[in-house]
């Protein structure tokens, strides 16, 4: 039976101290987490290096049957993932469920990814003086890579980087949210049993900034691959000199609602209740500003509302719950002082606004002014902008008025609008006739602007994870 014990211990026996992981609705303790040291780290990567050595020389045969194999384990003990989700991440059943699936599908893209690690041939004789040689590309693993992942998705997140890192032939390392080590710990007990040599991927818990500093001036890392806030992905690329760097960041997603859409506003609005207010909104691609044509605002906002009513708050573990608590404190802090900010600043208030027990209500705001912080921020709880647009420059113009650049999503039944959409929107997904609040785990993923650099998405992963390397062979 897969479980996470045996390797908490461990780390434990070598930690100086460990702190209590808390359930984020029960506030029990689910279990003490090794703090560990600056050397624990170092030492990881040293085994990391030789983890390195075994996978390298694996066929791409060899990595892809792991990955598809260690697809089957987890699918096979989808409620033990789910639970444990539910659990060190307070996600509602539902979407801890979902979470599962779609890490199943990206470990079936990694190991489908890993037997199509292509190369190309290279015409040399198209430059002056290259007549009489043939060249080709081919792709090596880089090495040893350190990953740094965020308390939102600990599953599928960490498998983003740890599928397409095994694919090509890499080793791994991953520092785990504090809050949600978990899942990280138990995906590595399903990979060595699908066949992962032992040190190819390793979890070391612990503070982000201490052990981050030793990923990050390791010589040994060869690429650091982040998921998490602007604040700390900053940070980061400043510190990683000459490594490869990949930052998957915040956003403040936005939506757009054509007039064209009046006939379905229903459904946009069920829709779109999901996309603001799943896992409480925290989730990188929630949908927090939504821009709606002026002809049908009101009708929206009635039947977003009235959706929003309907959400049943309760424990994670309960797979009718649809709200459960934030992370924690401060982040309800947090937002109560955005939304006081923004109501002074001139917003009206929709629904609700208020502290309930044990969380924050889902709270529809309207009319907010673009200098308000619930606007310009991040918001990454359950709090939804509603504002009016005349036309589609105007949503254009608002959509882009943001410092974030990830996804963006627009309702339109006109062409000719969907493409000018598609065009001018500065971000590194435009999704038309859905919500921003959408990803499928092999397309390109990565952000502009603060939301961040370089790209995911299983095939795009890879190609980050790779040193390409040419082959010329003069034949004259
Ligand atoms: P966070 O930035 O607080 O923490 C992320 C990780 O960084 C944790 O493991 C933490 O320990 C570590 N860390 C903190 N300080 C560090 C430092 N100085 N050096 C090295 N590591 C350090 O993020 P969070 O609160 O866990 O997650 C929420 C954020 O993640 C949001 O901004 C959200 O938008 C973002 N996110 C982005 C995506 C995406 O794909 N773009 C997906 C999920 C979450």
């Amino acid at each position: 039976m897969l479980n996470y014990n045996g390797y908490i211990e461990k780390l434990s026996e070598e930690a100086a101290e460990t702190y209590a992981l808390m359930n984020p609705h029960t506030k029990e303790e689910i279990i003490r987490i090794p703090e560990c040291r600056g050397e624990q780290m170092e030492q990881a990567i040293s085994r990391a290096e030789d983890g390195f050595e075994k996978v390298r020389y694996m066929t791409a045969f060899e990595r892809s049957e792991i990955l598809d194999k260690v697809s089957q384990i987890v699918s096979g003990h989808k409620r033990i993932f789910a639970e444990t989700v539910a659990k060190e991440a307070g996600k509602p059943m539902k979407y801890a469920l979902g979470e599962v699936d779609r890490t199943v599908q990206t470990l079936k893209f990694s190991a489908i990814e890993a037997r199509k690690l292509e190369g190309e041939s290279i015409p040399l004789d198209a430059a002056p003086n290259g007549a009489g040689r043939d060249a080709y590309t081919i792709f090596e693993p880089i090495g040893v890579i350190g990953a740094i992942t965020p308390f939102n998705f600990p599953l599928n997140l960490v498998v983003h980087k740890v599928g397409p890192a095994i694919a090509a032939g890499n080793a791994i390392i991953v520092k785990p949210a504090e809050k949600t080590p978990l899942s990280a710990i138990l995906l590595r007990e399903a990979l060595v049993e699908a066949g992962l040599p032992e040190d190819a991927y390793l979890v070391v818990t612990g503070d982000g900034p201490r052990l981050g500093e030793v990923l990050l001036n390791s010589k040994a890392i060869k690429k650091v691959t982040f998921t998490g806030s602007p604040e700390v992905g900053r940070e980061i690329k400043s510190q990683a000199g000459l490594k490869k760097v990949t930052l998957e960041l915040g956003n403040n997603s936005a939506l757009y609602i054509d007039q064209s859409q009046k006939t379905r506003v229903d459904d946009i609005a069920k829709q779109a209740v999901t996309g603001s207010f799943s896992y409480n909104g925290q989730v990188c691609i929630s949908t927090q500003r939504i821009y709606v044509h002026e002809q049908i605002i009101d009708e929206f906002i009635d039947l977003f509302k009235q959706e929003t009513e309907k959400l049943v708050y309760g424990d994670p573990l309960d797979e009718t719950t649809d709200l459960s608590n934030l992370i924690d404190e401060p982040s309800q802090e947090r937002l109560l002082e955005w939304i006081e900010e923004a109501k002074q600043l001139g917003a009206s208030v929709v629904a609700g606004s208020l502290q309930v027990e044990g969380g924050l209500e889902p709270t529809i705001l309207k009319d907010v002014p673009r200098e308000a912080k619930i606007y310009k921020e991040e918001a990454f709880g359950p709090v939804v902008i509603i504002n009016t647009v005349r036309n589609s420059e105007e949503a254009i113009n608002s959509i882009n008025h943001s410092q974030y650049g990830l996804n963006a999503g627009v309702f339109t039944n006109n062409m000719k609008q969907a493409l000018q959409f598609g065009h001018e929107l500065n971000v590194g997904q435009v999704l038309i006739n859905d919500l921003p609040t959408l990803r499928f785990d092999h397309m390109p993923y990565g952000g502009r602007k603060n939301s961040g650099y370089g790209y995911e998405g299983v095939k795009y992963a890879i190609q980050e994870m790779v040193n390409r390397k040419m082959i010329s062979l003069n034949y004259k």
